[in-house]
């Protein structure tokens, strides 16, 4: 029999979990700009690192699905309906980044994957990988995972532009029915929808996760001093959500200083919550007191990036996003047009995010086969240019080679 004939469909069992799989068939989408070489780079690190864990008892079936300008060119469309129905079907899929197509219909082609599959939840694991160039002090004691809500807050896409007659008359009504007299008149409008559903599915996967990964606290990051009904609710929800469906395997904060001296007993999870300014703080000068993070849409989009700027940058940020069951892995990074072509750039992004995606799959001996032999590859000073310029004595890589390198440091 063919390995072709053998790819299946991922299944789930009832909690949502992947059943376990040895031939799973995953949709990936190239991406514009850098995306190929990305891609190109990234993809037999994965099929090497599945031989060398399992032999040929595990293989990935990757199936082409298009998206962006690729898709545009092929099939006239920038997310044409057959790539979605893939993603749908088979439940799980990796992308490179893709272009904001201009006067494309869509806000970004980002947003409406998540919109259309709700992925209601953005995961990026943060952390250091030992001799990358860092801008604080201690990068090592960076070890959070963002959970940040995708489909409410600023980003629903509810806006009104200054001027126009739509904007005038929601003036008009919050000024006239609702007595919200200081508003001026000429004022764009964007509206912040923050509900229990949302906030309170997105909390609890952050708390799970903390539970199946054995990690020490959820904290709630909330802007809520100024914004109560909105992210100060936020935060009010996830406390009950840990009571309502966790009361025996978290305690608060408030808690562990009252009934247990500060010291959390073993197999407890602790839930905190910061405003967001001081979690800004906080992950600068004691960020090794926080673990998972859960977050409303705007204030993760901000921390994820600032987080993973603390410990090397862009090329090495791996992301999810993920709704019930279904599950897209991405670069984190966008397209960086001008290295296009150019078999440059960093391909870590994407390495790290098919490290989630192999462990989403339960194939942990592959995953970290590839993060042993990335950190390898970055000790040996061997690396992409955006890490090259700054270590001294490094060896510049191709972003071609700097995959290749990974392979051979597997074996
Ligand atoms: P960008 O992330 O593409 O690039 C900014 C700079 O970051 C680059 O010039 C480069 O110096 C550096 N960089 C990015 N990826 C790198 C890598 N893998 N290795 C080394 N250095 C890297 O951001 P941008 O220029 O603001 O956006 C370009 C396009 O990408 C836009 O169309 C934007 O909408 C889109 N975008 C897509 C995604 C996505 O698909 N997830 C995310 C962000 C932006």
């Amino acid at each position: 029999m063919s390995d072709q004939s053998k790819g299946k469909t991922i299944e789930f069992t009832d909690a949502g979990k992947v059943k376990p799989t040895d031939y799973p068939i995953i949709p990936f989408i190239e991406g514009d700009g850098v995306g190929p070489d990305i891609w190109a780079a990234a993809q037999p690190v994965f099929d090497s690192a599945v031989e060398i864990a399992y032999g040929s008892s595990k293989k990935i079936e990757w199936k082409e699905v298009y998206a962006g300008e690729k898709a545009q060119q092929k099939l006239g469309s920038y997310l044409p309906d057959e790539s979605l129905k893939e993603i749908e079907t088979h439940q799980i899929a990796i992308k490179g980044p893709l272009t904001t197509p201009v006067g494309g219909g869509f806000r970004s082609l980002n947003v409406a994957l998540r919109q259309i599959f709700d992925l209601y939840a953005c995961v990026r694991p943060i952390r250091y990988f030992d001799g990358v160039p860092a801008p604080v002090k201690h990068p090592e004691k960076i070890n959070m995972v963002v959970f940040r809500e995708n489909t409410e807050d600023v980003y629903s896409g509810i806006e009104f532009e200054s001027g126009s007659s739509e904007c005038a008359k929601l003036i008009s009504f919050l000024k006239n029915e609702l007595g919200k007299d200081q508003l001026r008149d000429d004022a764009g409008i964007g509206i912040k929808p923050i509900s229990p559903f949302g906030s309170k599915r997105l909390i609890e996967r952050a708390i799970q996760y903390a539970i199946e990964n054995n990690r020490s606290s959820v904290t709630l990051v909330h802007k809520g001093n100024i914004m109560k009904f909105t992210e100060g609710a936020f935060a009010k929800w996830g406390y009950e959500l840990a009571q309502e469906k966790y009361a025996d395997q978290v305690i608060t904060e408030a808690q562990l200083y009252d009934d247990y001296n500060g010291k959390a007993p073993a197999g407890k999870i602790v839930i905190k919550d910061r405003i967001a300014d001081a979690m800004f703080q906080q992950a600068l000068l004691r960020p090794d007191e926080y673990d998972v993070l859960a977050t409303t849409n705007l204030n993760g989009d901000y921390l994820s990036d600032a987080l993973i700027a603390q410990v090397g940058g862009l090329g090495l940020g791996p992301g999810a996003n993920m709704g019930k069951t279904l599950a897209i892995f991405e670069a984190t990074h966008g397209t960086a047009p001008k290295y296009t072509g150019m078999d440059k750039v960093n391909p870590g992004s994407v390495i790290l995010s098919g490290v989630m995606m192999l462990e989403h799959l339960g194939w942990n001996q592959a995953a970290t086969l590839i993060t042993n032999a990335l950190q390898k590859t970055i000790s040996n000073k061997t690396v992409t240019y955006d890490l090259e310029r700054q270590m001294d004595g490094a060896k510049l890589l191709k972003c071609s080679e700097f995959g290749q390198t990974i392979v051979q440091n597997m074996r």
